[in-house]
């Protein structure tokens, strides 16, 4: 393992990190900043030094941090009422379905918590419609997965994960989940031959595997074959959705409209874990009273929260935004590259991008950037070893988008 610093942290930092040493999992490998506070692009570490935020808490933080108004919102719904049980009715949910299902142009929602909640529950709306639609003899149901992937830590789903550290030692895995390559359409459809299979579950950009993006043609092939073959088009657009590639959806790049869209991270800005799945009623209505459901699924303080906050991506421009900062800041990278051998990939949409380091993935050169980058005052993490999400919250600024070019442009010559 890399030492901690490059430069000397403060105290009250190094206090913080020995703390989550020892008492908490390590389930985490954290770079070393200690983040106490968050407003729009910037966070500040308990020293009180200021980073631009180029993670984004993994795109949950869209809207940027702790933005007024899904605040507001949050402190609004909270001084009224909290949780009810789904036993019940409540004034929030309602409107809220009416809201996010005619915004995405689906028949219904079903509100989760966390992204994985989601995923498995298109999971199980998939094999239920495979059942009672599609004519899937019981239990023979299949649902095809992306090499590369990443939807999640639950069981059923790393039993769909090709990669060592999320799924070995965890087994046995779920069965009815297959392999296929991503962005390889031969493949795709030879597995769509077999009549057991109900639906592919994608990641219009592999955010994970170092924002993967496949080629221009891919996705609008891949939802071809599948409706081709009455498979269903399962969008997971938990990391890519709500305006991070520069559209709404990153499906919409393509033309495409999932059977079943996943949606989770920005749709509550950071603020609460909040998810979705949208679908229409020929999907969702397989699933009926006490098949499926969360304790906190759908509840008041979650509905007013993901209402505001998605209010704030479209009042406030963000997909737009996205798009004109993200080619931009495409465009300096690529200079980068071209001065800098460190840098052999520049890829990305919108405002996910990545850069490929001159390294394999063992090496710690990814890692001491990272370091650098937090010493120059910007945030950012590599992810498989040599790749580095570039993913500033949507607010960011033009004149942000440039002072953060120098950050990266100084770092590479340091490191
Ligand atoms: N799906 C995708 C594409 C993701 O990027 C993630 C998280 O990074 C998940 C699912 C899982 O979301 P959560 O961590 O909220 O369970």
């Amino acid at each position: 393992m890399t030492t901690i610093t490059s430069t000397t942290l403060g105290i009250n930092s190094e206090l913080l990190i020995e703390k989550e040493e020892q008492f908490g999992a390590h389930n985490y490998h954290p770079l070393p900043a200690v983040i106490e506070r968050g407003k729009g692009v910037y966070v500040w570490d308990v020293e009180d030094k200021r980073y631009y935020d180029f993670l984004s808490a993994y795109s949950a933080v869209n809207q940027g941090h702790c933005h007024p108004r899904i605040v507001n919102a949050l402190v609004e719904q909270a001084q009224k009422l909290t949780l009810i049980s789904r036993a019940f009715y409540n004034s929030e949910l309602g409107p809220y379905e009416e809201y996010i299902t005619q915004l995405f142009g689906y028949d219904k929602v079903l509100p989760m918590n966390t992204g994985v909640e989601a995923v498995e529950t298109a999971l199980k709306l998939c094999r239920k419609w495979a059942y009672e639609v599609k004519g899937t003899p019981q239990n023979q149901a299949k649902i095809l997965f992306a090499s590369g992937n990443f939807h999640g830590r639950t069981l059923s789903v790393i039993s769909g994960s090709g990669d060592p550290s999320s799924r070995n030692g965890f087994g046995p895995y779920m069965p009815g989940w297959e392999m296929v390559p991503y962005n390889d359409l031969p493949a795709l459809e030879k597995a769509l031959q077999d009549p057991h299979v109900a639906g592919l579950l994608i990641e219009p950009i592999q955010g994970e595997a170092g924002v993967v993006v496949p080629d221009e043609h891919y996705l609008r092939c891949a939802y071809g074959l599948c409706k081709q073959n009455n498979v269903l088009f399962i969008g997971d657009e938990i990391q890519t959705g709500i305006a991070r590639t520069g559209r709404m959806l990153a499906c919409d790049h393509y033309g495409v409209k999932p059977d079943i869209l996943i949606l989770g991270k920005a749709l509550s800005g950071g603020v609460l874990p909040v998810s979705a799945v949208l679908a229409d009623d020929e999907v969702m209505m397989c699933i009926r009273p006490g098949e499926h459901g969360s304790t906190y699924g759908g509840n008041p303080l979650a509905c007013a929260v993901a209402t505001a906050a998605l209010q704030v991506v479209i009042d406030e421009k963000l997909a737009e935004n996205a798009e004109r900062l993200g080619n931009l800041f495409r465009q300096a990278l690529r200079d980068l590259q071209a001065e800098n051998d460190l840098i052999t990939l520049v890829r990305g949409k919108g405002l996910l991008n990545a850069i490929v380091i001159n390294t394999d993935e063992d090496s710690d050169l990814a890692w001491d950037l990272c370091l650098r980058f937090r010493d120059n005052g910007l945030l950012a993490k590599p992810t498989h070893g040599n790749k580095i999400r570039l993913a500033p919250p949507l607010v960011i600024t033009e004149a942000e988008i440039w002072d953060c070019v120098e950050i990266i442009r100084k770092s590479l010559r340091e490191v």
